[in-house]
């Protein structure tokens, strides 16, 4: 597979899971969390489907298109191991959404960056929240969601807090 190939599966199996997960969570309330803002995308395509109202983005460095970058209100910048365990002061357990997506090429480091976040985040989740991750996660109480019919497993991950 190109690396075209594998870009273009990689960001439409994200724009699928995160337009799925909205489909489920109509009608509900609750904030939404974005990792990883990178250029602006997914925060992008977050704020089409459920305003930017309720979207609180963490971000080491920003460096997305200036359309896409949140207010000061909404944008928690840090290295998130830092900022998200003092977060629940801001945030509350009100979260309905999670987006991970600070993955890197360095495999190990991603998981075990994803799995230190995990520990934190459980804790911001109201029941019934979902969790959409570019790395699996193995959390207590977190159950795997069936994927998008076009997204091959493995290649993202949704999960539900029982
Ligand atoms: N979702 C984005 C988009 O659609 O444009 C792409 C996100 S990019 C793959 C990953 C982002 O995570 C980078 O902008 C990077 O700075 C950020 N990041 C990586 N590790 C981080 C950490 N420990 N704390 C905060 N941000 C981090």
């Amino acid at each position: 597979m190109s690396r075209l190939d594998s870009f273009i599966r990689r960001v439409s199996a994200q724009r699928d899971c995160l337009n799925q997960v909205a489909e489920d969570l109509k009608g509900t309330e609750g904030s939404i969390l974005e990792f990883g803002l990178g250029n602006g995308r997914t925060y992008d395509h977050l704020r089409s489907l459920f305003g930017a109202e309720d979207i609180y983005v963490f971000e080491r460095k920003v460096n997305a298109h200036p359309d896409c970058i949140p207010d000061d209100e909404h944008l928690i910048l840090g290295d998130v191991l830092e900022t998200l365990p003092t977060a629940k002061d801001r945030i509350g357990r009100s979260v309905r959404l999670a987006h991970c997506d600070i993955g890197t090429g360095d495999k190990e480091a991603s998981l075990k960056l994803a799995a230190q976040m995990s520990v934190y985040l459980d804790q911001l989740l109201h029941r019934g929240a979902y969790v959409v991750s570019d790395q699996p996660q193995e959390v207590e109480g977190w159950e795997a969601q069936p994927l998008p019919e076009n997204v091959a497993p493995g290649r993202y991950h949704i999960y539900r807090k029982a």
